[in-house]
């Protein structure tokens, strides 16, 4: 039995007040306890300011690597994160690889790196409208996921989580049909059974992003396939991030 998991991606949004606000509020919801999992990505900046609780992790967006120290202006390193009790990472989210050309190669290397030194990385694959208009879906988020997929090893996989996030569906209120999540969520099962045994391949979590709010969460979130979702915009609001996390 998978573990239920909710990220709540604040990207580059509220006040340090703010934020510190929502935290702690999220800390005292009595919806969490040791049956879910959930990690808290504030903007970065934010990060050392926030302490973690046992129910409440704390993720970051991005990271660099795979280097740890050096010459990288405006860069964060995973060992700083590290310092900052951070526990997870978001690599691939298509917001960096699209605004900051982030691509295949350096991503599994990035995502290799923090699992490596023991961090959770939610790896982000997902379909532009274009892609899925084609009908090339599958194998586009197949191609996304392969070079990760090919290198990884057994103990990895207990820290990754793939989050499944339609280009088209983030920030746009637009999300696929249910039996669509199933479909892409069911076949990124099947390929992981490619590259690992089956125990292995069932333990992994995948996890629905894109529009996720309290009004549809309970109905993806029953999907077979669907182990949680990572959460942009409705993770702003405690009332939303309380419902959503009820809807587990
Ligand atoms: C995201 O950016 O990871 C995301 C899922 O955003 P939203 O929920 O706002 O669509």
């Amino acid at each position: 039995m998978r573990k239920k998991i909710i990220g709540a991606n604040w990207k580059m949004n509220l006040s340090l007040q703010e934020a510190r606000t929502l935290f702690q509020g999220i800390t005292t919801l009595k919806e969490l306890d040791s049956t879910i999992d959930l990690v808290v990505f504030p903007p970065q900046v934010f990060t050392g300011l926030l302490q973690p609780t046992p129910t409440v992790k704390l993720g970051a967006q991005n990271a660099f690597g795979p280097e740890l120290y050096g010459a990288f202006t405006g860069e964060t390193s995973l060992k700083q994160l590290q310092d900052l009790n951070v526990t997870s990472v978001i690599v691939g989210h298509s917001e960096r690889r699209m605004l900051f050309d982030e691509h295949d190669r350096f991503l599994c290397d990035k995502a290799l790196t923090a699992l490596s030194m023991g961090f959770q990385v939610f790896f982000c694959c997902g379909e532009s409208d274009e892609v899925r208009i084609k009908g090339k879906a599958i194998s586009y988020v197949r191609e996304q996921l392969a070079p990760l997929l090919s290198v990884l090893n057994e103990e990895a996989c207990a820290s990754l989580v793939i989050a499944y996030e339609p280009i088209w569906a983030i920030g746009t209120g637009k999300i696929p049909t249910l039996s669509e999540i199933e479909e892409i969520h069911a076949s990124i099962r099947e390929l992981l059974k490619e590259y690992m045994d089956e125990d292995h391949a069932n333990s992994i979590r995948i996890v629905y992003g894109g529009s996720c709010n309290a009004t549809n969460a309970k109905s993806i979130f029953q999907l077979p396939n669907v182990d949680g979702g990572l959460v942009g915009g409705a993770s702003l609001q405690l009332d939303s991030v309380k419902e959503i996390i009820a809807s587990l």
